[in-house]
């Protein structure tokens, strides 16, 4: 199918962008990589009156250093920029573990990072890990400007703190942690299928116990869901079978996913703890072979 008709505008600089959808409200959308978008016009899923494309805009795909060590990238950026950067994989290797999971390279090709984290899907990677990062967005619009943390953006299915009157023109990630422990791994049906459970956590050791830890999973509820529970029995204790197994079961008991056609609650709950069992194994391999 073609899309139903809409009024299309491509703007040259963020202010006009701005003016556009505060000009259009609800009937306005943006136009990032197109890649979640058009399939949802072609099938009439989505039918906005105007689109405004953002892919003239420039300045917003840009990946700096910020003075503490933290990332700034910009909304407009590739996906395919972030996994082909291998200064940003020594400065964040969750995040560049991460991408490659995304979909297909094609799709990479064009996808955003602003795109999939405005998008929403609840099985996406990137939501999640910016939720794991502690990352905070900024949302533009024609009253300025406001920064939304990552866990607040989420608010439910494909639901998010950003207005139709808002562009999220920036993704700021806080500095890695040096010797910080890390792992993403997720269940698709084929490569590249969006997942059916999927997790992406970081660990700070102290010594040979977890001074700080942070896990979040995907595919598993309306949003990208952090156990803090897990997290929680994770701070002083070693990275054991016993502990990675007792997170394993809280990570259960913890999750409440839905059914669909692609997987059970229940499928999905043991695949969610199971899965993080295995990524604390293989963030504390990790740590043993760096030490
Ligand atoms: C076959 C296929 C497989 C895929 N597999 C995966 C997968 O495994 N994992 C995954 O995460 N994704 C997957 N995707 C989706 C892909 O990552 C998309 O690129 C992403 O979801 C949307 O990014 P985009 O730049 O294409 O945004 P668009 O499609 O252009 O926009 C998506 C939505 O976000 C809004 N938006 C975009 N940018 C902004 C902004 N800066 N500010 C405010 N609103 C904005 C748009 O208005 C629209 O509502 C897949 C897509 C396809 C077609």
């Amino acid at each position: 199918m073609k899309p139903a008709p809409f009024t299309y505008y491509c703007p040259d600089t963020l202010d006009e962008a701005v003016r556009l959808l505060h000009e259009h409200g609800d009937d306005g959308k943006i136009l990032a990589g197109g890649q979640s978008l058009m399939p949802l016009m072609s099938l009439r899923l989505a039918r906005p009156a105007v689109i405004v494309d953002m892919n003239r805009v420039p300045g917003l795909d840009r990946i700096a250093v910020n003075g503490d060590g933290g990332l700034s990238i910009g909304a407009m950026t590739r996906q395919r920029a972030i996994e082909r950067d291998a200064a940003l994989a020594e400065r964040n290797p969750l995040l560049a573990a991460a991408v490659p999971l995304i979909g297909h390279f094609q799709i990479r090709n064009r996808g955003t990072v602003g795109g999939s984290l405005v998008h929403a899907d609840p099985a996406s990677e990137l939501p999640a890990v910016s939720v794991t990062l502690g990352a905070d967005f900024v949302l533009a619009s024609a009253a300025g400007e406001r920064v939304v943390s990552a866990e607040d953006f989420y608010l439910g299915y494909m639901a998010t703190a950003c207005e139709a009157n808002e562009v999220l023109t920036e993704v700021r990630v806080p500095a890695w942690k040096a010797g910080r422990l890390w792992a993403i791994d997720e269940v698709a049906r084929r490569k590249g299928d969006f997942a059916m459970a999927g997790v992406a956590l970081w660990v700070d050791m102290d010594g040979g116990a977890c001074a700080d830890a942070r896990i979040t999973l995907f595919g598993v509820g309306g949003k990208p869901v952090r156990v803090e529970k897990a997290e929680q029995h994770l701070k002083g204790a070693a990275l054991d079978d016993a502990t990675l197994k007792e997170v394993e079961r809280i990570v259960f008991e913890e999750l409440e996913p839905d059914s669909d056609i692609h997987a059970s609650a229940l499928y999905r709950k043991e695949v969610g703890g199971v899965l993080t069992r295995r990524a604390l194994g293989a963030a504390a391999a990790r740590g043993t072979e760096a030490a």
